[in-house]
């Protein structure tokens, strides 16, 4: 094929007001646009005007300007990119000074020189000169640069009898090469080599072409998105290959950014992708919980799995790694009974190690509030608390489940009403410590609820009475948390003796079905 097709002419990026107010020869001819004189007024418009203007001449770049890339605060040794990246102008700049090593002495003192130049990896025009730095907006429309180099017709050669010149000729090979660096993607750094007459031979072209296609593929998945790289910060390059694998798989859109650290997760929203199967369906916005693996924070909720009888025989022969997946996997079959019952909570899409992907609960990005930021009339409060007396009843009774850090902080106001979350450390109501837990449930509820001005919400241990089913009397709290404990320690005899809980424990009598 006759590769001078190839070399069609690339777009030309129109003039637009950026550029102009930098390129003191910048000839003004911007397209107008009409509109009213009330919009003229308008300041906002014309900020809207201008940067649609801006992204419509320069949208690739626009978006490279604003990234990790030039900002004040990287550079950002945690990206993978930017760290290769790095490597590879150092690669570069040693490469060419052996290259220049060798060009000199090959030359010696001989009157004819050979040079190097085509060979080098980085131009000099290219490298760092902090002097006569120019940004890349005038050099790109600089009115000084030369004329694009001029291409053979598609017959393949121009001139007549010995002054013909053909395809192959090296000069304008060179050239034609040099042309086609402009189909590259506008973020692979080509330098000025189109404006300059600079002749790359086929072998230099062609690798280059292969660096910039996979560059291009590569930055288009990974990181199409600045905030990826705030976002990774907070994890781990296993995390974040794992993250990445979801956004390259499809089935994350993108990851936009993180909405919470905690000492035990972190969690970032990102918008859906496609679902590989059609069954299932990503929510538009989803919420990925990524369990840390730094294991000092889990140390102190060994209790919570330690005697959860579902985890039992699997706690002891598991090492640190496998523990912290186990609260992710903790985290969606909780969740899943919870669904299963009807209780708003976030949907689970899917989980893969210690990151649980789910539906995100909230809008455009914004997650809902937790109960404890919100400011509720006194009727969505005491809306509010009825839906919460009848969520723990369904949690304690449908899904034989005790929340266990259940308070305003885990409890998100969307859609008027509340959505129950975090419910990784969630055990049975026979846990050996899933009463207390309940009561400590309770008394943070009570206690909210009281001082937000509720005068219908039970006190703690009505409460405890009502999710649970119990009805213990002890009308203190010492007394109370006594006869709980005892409750507890009855059913871990019981167990023991016959290797069943105690009926009254749950509504049905029968375990749970839990599914590997
Ligand atoms: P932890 O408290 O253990 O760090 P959480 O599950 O409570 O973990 O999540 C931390 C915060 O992240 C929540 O308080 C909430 O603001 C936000 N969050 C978690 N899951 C979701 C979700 N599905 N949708 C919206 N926001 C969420
Ligand atoms: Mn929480």
């Amino acid at each position: 094929m006759d590769p001078v097709g190839v070399a069609a002419a690339p777009p030309e990026a129109g003039p637009g007001p950026a550029w102009q107010s930098k390129c003191p020869w910048g000839a003004p001819n911007t397209t107008s646009i009409s509109c009213s004189l009330a919009d003229v007024m308008s300041e906002q418009l014309a900020k809207e005007l201008q940067l649609e203007e801006e992204n419509a001449a320069f949208p690739e770049v626009v978006a490279v300007a604003e990234g990790p890339f030039i900002t004040g605060e990287n550079i950002d040794t945690s990206s993978d990119l930017m760290l290769a990246q790095m490597l590879q102008m150092e690669f570069d700049r040693e490469y060419d000074a052996q290259l220049r090593r060798e060009e000199k002495k090959i030359n010696g003192d001989s009157k004819v020189s050979i040079s190097f130049e085509n060979y080098r990896k980085v131009h000099p025009y290219d490298s760092d000169s902090s002097e006569d730095e120019v940004d890349w907006q005038d050099t790109r429309h600089d009115p000084y640069r030369a004329d694009k180099p001029t291409t053979t017709p598609r017959k393949g050669f121009i001139g007549k009898g010995k002054d013909i010149t053909t395809k192959h000729d090296e000069v304008v090979c060179g050239r034609k090469n040099t042309a086609r660096m402009e189909n590259f993607a506008p973020e692979f750094q080509v330098g000025d080599g189109i404006g300059m007459d600079l002749k790359l031979s086929n072998q230099v072209f062609n690798a280059l072409k292969q660096h910039a296609y996979s560059e291009e593929r590569r930055s288009a998945r990974l990181h199409e998105k600045k905030e990826h790289s705030t976002a990774e910060k907070a994890v781990d390059p296993k995390t974040r290959l794992l993250l990445y694998k979801m956004v390259n798989a499809g089935m994350l859109e993108t990851i936009t950014g993180c909405i919470s650290t905690g000492k035990e997760s972190v969690v970032f929203h990102a918008y859906g992708g496609k679902s590989a199967t059609e069954e299932k369906v990503i929510p538009p916005e989803c919420a990925i919980k990524v369990f840390k693996t730094t294991l000092n924070e889990f140390k102190n909720r060994d209790k919570y799995i330690k005697d959860d009888y579902r985890f039992k025989d699997r706690f002891s022969k598991l090492n640190p790694r496998k523990i912290i997946r186990m609260w992710a996997e903790k985290e969606m079959h909780n969740l899943t009974r919870m669904q299963n019952a009807g209780i708003p909570c976030p949907q689970v899409v899917i989980l893969k190690k210690h990151v649980l992907v789910m539906s995100f609960i909230g809008q455009d990005q914004v997650p809902a509030p937790k109960l404890k930021d919100v400011t509720l009339s006194s009727e969505d409060m005491k809306k509010a608390y009825y839906q919460i007396l009848n969520m723990m009843q369904q949690l304690y009774k449908e899904c034989n489940l005790v929340h266990a850090d259940l308070s305003e902080y885990n409890m998100l106001w969307h859609d008027g009403k509340v959505w129950l979350i975090d419910v990784s450390q969630s055990v049975e109501p026979t846990h050996p410590h899933g009463l207390e837990f309940l009561f400590r449930d309770c008394r943070n509820v009570s206690q909210f609820f009281q001082k937000g001005g509720v005068s219908e919400a039970l006190n703690e241990r009505e409460l405890f009475n009502a999710v649970s089913g119990f009805n213990i009397t002890a009308d203190n709290e010492v007394d109370f948390q006594a006869e709980i404990e005892a409750l507890e320690k009855m059913n871990e005899d019981h167990v023991q003796n016959h290797g069943k809980k105690l009926s009254m424990f749950s509504s049905d009598g029968d375990p749970p079905i839990y599914d590997e």
